[in-house]
């Protein structure tokens, strides 16, 4: 447990609860649980004209983003082991939760594409993350964490604590929040998958900076 701490500034309790973090399917399995879906969305892709996904918003009770999002077994801790196993809790997470996310859908979006949705959950680029500022498609999905103001860092991993990046100023913070989001694959009519040149090293970039 020494290789990854806490700085005080985040609280003793806070503290206390991350280092008793259970293992990762277990923390999937409480998302599986308790979470709640706000919206969902086919977004065209900025970058690559004909491609789209689709992005689930979900919330879940901050002590269980906390222990998603910032321990040591939880999701970016993954990534943090290798980015193999990063990519293996991201392919765990996505499976898990996409027949709850896909039904969901069914009962609430009939505008949705359920065929590009469920393929473009279950391509290798789909994803997780926090809900940023600035990312919202309606008054649901608004974000709820923006660029951190300094460059303390709160996760005490010697990796992330001490790289000098602007990833790593972000990937040291220890957000305790709500919202989740799923990103879906980028995919044509063809259901080929877009992956931007900025994303291409997403893996090895929360490796190294516990942020992408
Ligand atoms: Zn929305």
């Amino acid at each position: 447990m020494i290789g990854w701490q806490f700085s005080d500034t985040i609280g003793h309790e806070r503290t206390s609860a991350l280092l008793r973090a259970p293992a990762f399917d277990e923390i999937v399995e409480t998302i599986a649980r308790e979470m709640q879906v706000v919206c969902c969305h086919q977004q065209e892709c900025d970058d690559a004209k004909g491609f789209s996904r689709v992005v689930f918003n979900f919330r879940v009770p901050c002590t269980t983003f906390d222990l998603f999002f910032n321990s040591e077994h939880g999701y970016r801790g993954s990534y943090y082991l290798s980015s193999h196993t990063g990519l293996a809790a991201n392919e765990a997470v996505i499976s898990r939760l996409s027949p709850l996310l896909l039904q969901w859908a069914e009962q609430h979006d009939s505008a949705l594409d359920q065929r590009l949705a469920a393929g473009s959950l279950d391509s290798p680029s789909a994803k997780v993350w926090l809900s940023e500022f600035g990312s919202h498609l309606c008054k649901h999905c608004v974000g709820e964490w923006g660029n951190p103001s300094d460059e303390a860092p709160e996760v005490l991993n010697r990796r992330w604590e001490l790289a000098d990046s602007p990833n790593a100023y972000r990937g040291r913070k220890a957000p305790c929040l709500s919202k989740l989001k799923v990103f879906g694959a980028f995919l044509n009519d063809r259901h080929d998958e877009f992956v931007s040149g900025r994303k291409r090293h997403r893996a090895r970039d929360i490796n190294a900076w516990g942020w992408s």
